[in-house]
């Protein structure tokens, strides 16, 4: 049984689908994690990420796991450093790797077999999971999805200015958007939720009703 929650950048996807998954004792996936991995794999390879090839090579060949809150890449403790601005750069470049998308969604489906799952990310709804009874499109004010960002960035000592981070999110939205495979899109039978002016607690109540309500949990 899968939930996908898709969204742009810093529509608050992450935190709501953690605490929805808690809520409703699923497991939780972050698609997102799994690209900046791929990124970060790149990189600490030295490959050009305009190399087709060799990014593909690299996803192919990845091992990423998520144990607790950590995310292992190839052996490697990555969870700080998928997060800085560059890697969220780097893997909306890797993301659009058709190959790349290939592995991903492969890993997506194969470790959500069986399983019950709060997924997120951009097409999980559109693409990976369209079989899922219960989807959510994420949306919130540009704006105040870049001081959502910033203030991440900044609670991991990481210092840029909101115009920065407003253009970042911006432009990786764009390329999200745009890629000819796995793009950025609502789902047509996905409850589209602008989280604008609201707090998580009253998001993932909203996201719980729904769901329970789609899945017909109430009894549980
Ligand atoms: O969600 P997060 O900001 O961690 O995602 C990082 C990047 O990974 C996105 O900008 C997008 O390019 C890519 N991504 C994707 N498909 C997903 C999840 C993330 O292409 N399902």
């Amino acid at each position: 049984m899968i939930i996908t929650i898709d969204g742009p950048a810093g529509a608050g996807k992450s935190t709501a689908a953690r605490l929805l998954a808690e809520r409703l004792g699923f497991e939780f996936l972050d698609t997102g994690a799994m690209y900046r991995a791929v990124a970060w794999a790149c990189v600490d390879r030295g490959i050009d990420l305009k190399d087709v090839d060799a990014v593909a090579e690299t996803a192919a060949g990845i091992s990423i796991q998520f144990e607790q809150d950590r995310i292992i890449c190839n052996g490697q403790d990555v969870t700080t450093d998928i997060r800085s601005a560059e890697a969220s750069h780097a893997a909306s470049i890797v993301a659009a790797v058709p190959a790349v998308r290939l592995e991903m969604v492969r890993l997506q489906r194969e470790s959500a077999a069986g399983h019950r799952y709060v997924t997120e990310g951009r097409d999980q709804g559109s693409e990976v999971f369209p079989d899922s009874e219960c989807k959510f499109f994420l949306t919130a004010d540009p704006q105040e999805r870049a001081e959502r960002r910033l203030l991440e960035l900044q609670n991991r000592g990481q210092s840029e200015s909101i115009e920065e981070v407003l253009t970042q999110i911006i432009d990786r939205d764009e390329r999200d958007r745009s890629r000819e495979i796995g793009p950025l899109v609502k789902a047509d039978d996905a409850i589209e939720v602008d989280t604008s002016g609201k707090t998580i607690e009253h998001v993932v109540d909203f996201l719980e009703q729904k769901s329970r309500e789609r899945l017909s949990l109430l009894r549980l």
